[in-house]
């Protein structure tokens, strides 16, 4: 797949400290993507209820929104446009326009709370932000200018159709010289400092996803011994279950799509039963979403209602995937070419991925590095360990981000000599297969969504009650991990309490469904760390 006058052959370029192996044939920038993608001209694109946007139709609204952004609302180069609204078509065309631009688009997290979401806009030091009417109206007076969709518009704002106007046949994009090492997204995430740091993409991470993600598609499809000149040439129609602000959202599943050709049907938000009805409506052949999406889907009591015959593949990725979701895969949904994909939100997603016969022999296993990716497993000092032996692993190749945005000691600490520390625990097997082991972050995985224990406990420290807490992962059949907490208290507060001042604070997602108070004092270590394993067995016997 992977040979000289193979769509999928590689090339050495200069960048990321040096030089790194990328995909010879991927776009070098948005634009590049953008304009490939109007060769699929009439085919749909956006399926949103009963909306359909052809590509046709999603490049002239984007290149016309992106003229207005340069002309109306002087966005330039490097400028940052945010978004922040629920997977609407809009957020796509957004996107597409603010990258269009020559701008850095930065997409918000849509269940963050008022406060969370006016610190991504300050810290990005966002020029414009387009919002859909229920973030818009926390947004109003939050300093850029604001264009807004599906809701009301406030005083000073824009509509969104109002700002677009007319949109010509034959507009083109707007002129901008971009290269491949120009920054082109902002993504939030946390890490142990409890403050979310914004994860600086480059064009080129953007640019090779598509590629990646496609090559992991096709060697599913080889390894399960099926025919791939077949499989190409069927439309494909992929259900988008997660965020589109989440890299998996964006990257490994829309941009993929749009360089692909295929269709992208949009759900205001996951409900399992909703899935089953659109992937029979829309005749769906790709699912993709977190671990959870897929348990949800396979323990509907509607499953066998509906016709889901054109679902083809079933990928997931973003949170460890036990061995049994496999297992109930080939039980209930057998053929349908299930894939575990591993990314980080630094590797622009997609980074190492396990499917076919590969993964029916490994099932706990997240699989072979992507051809571009190289995988190193680290001792402490950074230097490699043999196979078999558990360290941090590391990562380095096109797909990894250029930094932090205005962090240059966070960035120096996570990238280390082109290299990118994951904070995950792992072991590699002779044939080079990855598996993780642990998470050295403490970081609980909700359904799919990374919630930073540091965080949650630096809202908890703000209340006059807590003396001490700390945040730990309550396992969880479907959502594979809840959110807990263990405090001691200076006086009383009920957990009725507690919860009600987080949700203030933190999005819901965040905050604990389970408190225990602890009369004693936290355990920690010599260095004045919480003990979270000793607390873990405490609390939850595990
Ligand atoms: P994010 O940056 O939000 O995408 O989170 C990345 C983290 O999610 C990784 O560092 C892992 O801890 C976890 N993760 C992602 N994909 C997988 C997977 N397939 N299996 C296990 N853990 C995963």
């Amino acid at each position: 797949l992977t040979g000289p006058g193979q769509l999928f052959e590689m090339e050495e370029v200069p960048g990321h400290g040096g030089t790194v192996r990328t995909w010879k044939h991927a776009p070098v920038h948005f634009r590049a993507l953008l304009e490939i993608s109007r060769f699929h001209g009439d085919k749909v694109f956006l399926a949103y209820e009963d909306e359909h946007i052809t590509y046709e139709e999603h490049f002239r609204r984007a290149a016309t929104l992106a003229r207005r952004l340069v002309e109306e609302y002087g966005v330039g180069k490097g400028d940052r446009v945010a978004i922040a609204m629920r997977n609407y078509p809009e957020w796509v065309i957004s996107f597409s326009a603010a990258l269009a631009a020559g701008a850095i688009a930065v997409p918000l997290n849509a269940w963050w709370t008022q406060q969370e979401l006016e610190f991504g806009l300050s810290d990005s030091g966002a020029k414009v932000l387009i919002a859909d009417g229920e973030r818009a109206a926390k947004l109003a007076a939050s300093g850029p200018a604001l264009i807004v969709t599906r809701g009301e518009v406030p005083e000073g704002a824009r509509g969104f159709q109002d700002v677009l106007g007319e949109v010509a046949a034959d507009v083109t994009l707007p002129d901008v010289e971009l290269s491949p090492d120009d920054p082109a997204t902002i993504f939030y995430t946390s890490g142990t400092t409890g403050v979310p740091k914004g994860a600086l993409g480059s064009h080129r991470n953007l640019g090779q996803s598509p590629m990646t993600v496609a090559y992991s598609m096709l060697r599913a499809v080889v390894r399960a011994g099926k025919d791939p000149g077949e499989a190409a040439g069927q439309r494909r129609v992929t259900l988008l279950t997660v965020p589109l602000f989440h890299v998996t959202g964006c990257f490994a599943v829309m941009t993929t799509t749009m360089f692909s050709g295929g269709g992208l049907v949009l759900m205001y938000k996951w409900d399992a039963g909703r899935a089953l009805e659109l992937i029979e409506r829309e005749k769906v052949t790709v699912f993709s979403g977190v671990p959870t999406n897929v348990w949800q889907l396979l323990s509907h009591p509607d499953l066998d209602k509906h016709d889901v015959s054109s679902l083809a593949s079933l990928g997931y990725g973003g949170a460890p995937a036990p061995p049994k979701l496999l297992e109930r895969i080939t039980e209930q949904l057998p053929s349908r070419a299930p894939s575990n994909g591993y990314g980080m939100t630094e590797t622009t997603a997609l980074a190492i991925n396990n499917s076919g016969s590969d993964y029916l022999a490994k099932p706990d296993s997240i699989g072979l590095p992507m051809p571009v990716v190289d995988v190193k497993i680290a001792d402490p000092m950074g230097q490699e360990l043999p196979a078999g032996e558990v360290g941090e692993l590391c990562m380095r190749g096109p797909n990894v981000i250029l930094g932090y945005w205005n962090r240059p000691a966070a960035t120096a600490e996570t990238i280390v000599g082109g290299w990118l520390h994951t904070g995950d625990l792992a072991r590699m097997d002779e044939e080079g297969f990855v598996y993780i082991v642990d998470r050295a972050k403490d970081m609980v995985i909700r359904g799919g969504e990374n919630v930073y224990c540091a965080e949650v406990e630096a809202a908890l420290f703000e209340h006059p009650a807590v003396d001490d807490a700390a945040v730990i992962g309550i396992p969880h059949d479907e959502l594979g991990e809840e959110v807990g907490a263990v405090v001691r208290l200076k006086s009383a507060a009920t957990p009725e309490e507690l919860q009600a001042f987080l949700r203030e604070r933190i999005a819901a997602f965040k905050v604990p469904v389970r408190f225990w108070v602890r009369e004693a004092e936290l355990p920690r270590n010599p260095g004045g760390k919480i003990l979270k394993t000793h607390l873990r067995k405490e609390v939850l016997g595990a």
